[in-house]
């Protein structure tokens, strides 16, 4: 049994069910959708495919919508190629001429944080540009490299944020489809601290949305507020994408560590995102480097992996999913996983002690969840023995599934010893539980606890 999770981006080159459906067949556990790229009609064509297909395979998919968060982005203007060393200059406001080699930019934050001498970056580096002079309107600039500049394209200045207001109109109204869309999980972009959380959440609760947020740590100002952040996240996901813009390359891997390991140790559940299988965009194998890159991951112990352009826009996404895959069951046979919670109440240590408990049974492990508590509990101690969890709504059943090591399903029953009970009968029509299998069956008697034990054998 497969313990880390796998999560894949639909983009235009898996926009189709038999495909979705492939890469689920294969491994994938949960549906991204990136709201940087493509129309609401679109998501709601996928979002479709894929409750479709939860129901045909009888398997809970999460389906997180990622917002695009708080970024500058150039205005309207002609896309125009650029020579190395040109003057050119950023200007206030949403329009210009480029053939003057103006270009608008309209967020009016930037012209008060950019300094001479500093880096600026179009579209990840499709044009580079060094600031000559800065004027309250305009900021002269010289070309560093060939390049186009193209409207529309995002804009940073690097080492530096620009202090834009955390929630975008953008952001509300995709957010506002999220809601209206059965979506599961948001993944909030370019979050700077935990107020910025928690402004989100606050929206969430007003509409009375059952979403959680998984904040992505891509800024100087999200990894140095990673504690605050994570007091306020159901998930984190280190966006190696961005986080690459502000962080000198070689401190990535550090950084990466260091967040992973504050997550396990605050039991907040972590994911790995971006550049994982690069190569298999264009390939169908993929390179040693990034065979060990996911390794390396697995064996940290993060709860899942997520891939983005090699399923969004890849040649051979279904190929991707089986790859990492193969990888992940290969470094988990060899992982062994150490977790020390930072701080644990009583009912944490119930479920550790239930856990180990089971692991000396060379048992299997059953638990009802209501919350999601007793799922969050199982799943931080990286047991090495299978965790099936049972719950009575589907939605719950998304989100538990995301979780390191647990196998979760729904049984549409009020009751949670008939929960247990059907859940039981199911799992040994599968062959998942067989004669002579010790089960230790967990579960909450009060409301969030985690409380009670029983042990059976399968007869
Ligand atoms: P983020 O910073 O949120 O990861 P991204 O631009 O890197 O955003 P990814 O989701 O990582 O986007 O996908 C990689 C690439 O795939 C994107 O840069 C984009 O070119 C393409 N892409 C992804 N989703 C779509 C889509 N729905 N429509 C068109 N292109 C897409
Ligand atoms: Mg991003
Ligand atoms: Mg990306």
């Amino acid at each position: 049994m497969r313990r880390t999770k796998i999560i894949v981006t639909i983009g235009p080159a898996t926009h189709n069910y038999e495909i979705i459906e492939t890469m689920i067949s294969e491994g994938a556990d949960a549906i991204r959708l990136n709201f940087s790229h493509g129309t609401h009609e679109e998501k709601k064509e996928i979002i479709k495919m894929v409750r479709d297909i939860e129901e045909e395979l009888n398997k809970p998919i999460p389906i997180i919508g990622d917002l695009q968060g708080p970024v500058v982005r150039l205005g309207s203007f002609k896309p125009i190629e650029l020579k190395k060393r040109m003057r050119c200059k950023l200007v206030k406001g949403d329009e210009s001429d480029s053939s003057k080699y103006e270009f608008a930019v309209p967020s009016k934050e930037i012209f008060s944080v950019v300094e001479v001498g500093d880096l600026i970056l179009v579209a990840g580096g499709l044009m580079k540009l060094t600031v000559e002079e800065v004027e309250s309107n305009q900021i002269t600039c010289i070309t560093l490299i060939d390049g186009t500049m193209e409207p529309h394209k995002t804009l940073i200045v690097k080492g530096k944020e620009i202090p834009l207001h955390p929630i975008t109109e953008k952001d509300n109204i995709d957010m506002k489809f999220c809601i209206d869309n059965d979506v599961d999980y948001l993944m909030l972009s370019f979050i700077r601290r935990r107020e910025h959380v928690v402004l989100f959440k606050d929206i969430l609760r007003r509409f009375n949305a059952r979403i959680r947020v998984i904040p992505k740590i891509e800024t100087r100002s999200a990894v140095d507020n990673l504690e605050g952040i994570l007091e306020v996240s159901d998930g984190i996901l280190v966006a190696r994408g961005d986080l690459g813009m502000y962080f000198p390359l070689e401190e990535i891997p550090n950084i990466q560590t260091l967040i992973v390991e504050k997550c396990l140790r605050s039991g907040v559940p972590v994911m790995v995102a971006t550049q994982l299988l690069e190569s298999m965009i264009d390939n169908p194998l993929p390179t040693r480097s990034e065979v060990v890159d996911v390794m390396t991951a697995v064996k940290c112990g993060v709860d899942g992996l997520l891939l983005s352009g090699e399923t969004a826009i890849g040649k051979y996404p279904i190929e991707a999913v089986k790859w990492l895959r193969r990888i992940i069951e290969s470094a988990e046979k060899t992982a062994s996983y150490s977790v020390e919670m930072k701080a644990e109440n009583i009912y944490d240590r119930f479920a550790r002690g239930a856990g180990l408990l089971a692991e000396s049974l060379g048992a299997k492990i059953l638990a009802f969840t209501r919350s999601g508590s007793t799922a969050l509990r199982l799943s931080r101690n990286r047991l090495r023995i299978p965790i099936y969890v049972v719950t009575n709504t589907i939605k719950m059943a998304r989100f538990i599934s995301i979780l390191w090591g647990i196998r979760s399903f729904y049984v549409e029953s009020k009751d949670m010893e008939e929960c247990i009970k059907i859940a039981m009968e199911r799992l040994k029509s599968t062959g998942e539980l067989s004669y002579g299998d010790i089960v230790v069956c967990i579960r909450g008697l009060r409301r969030g606890a985690t409380d009670a034990v029983n042990i059976e054998i399968i007869q």
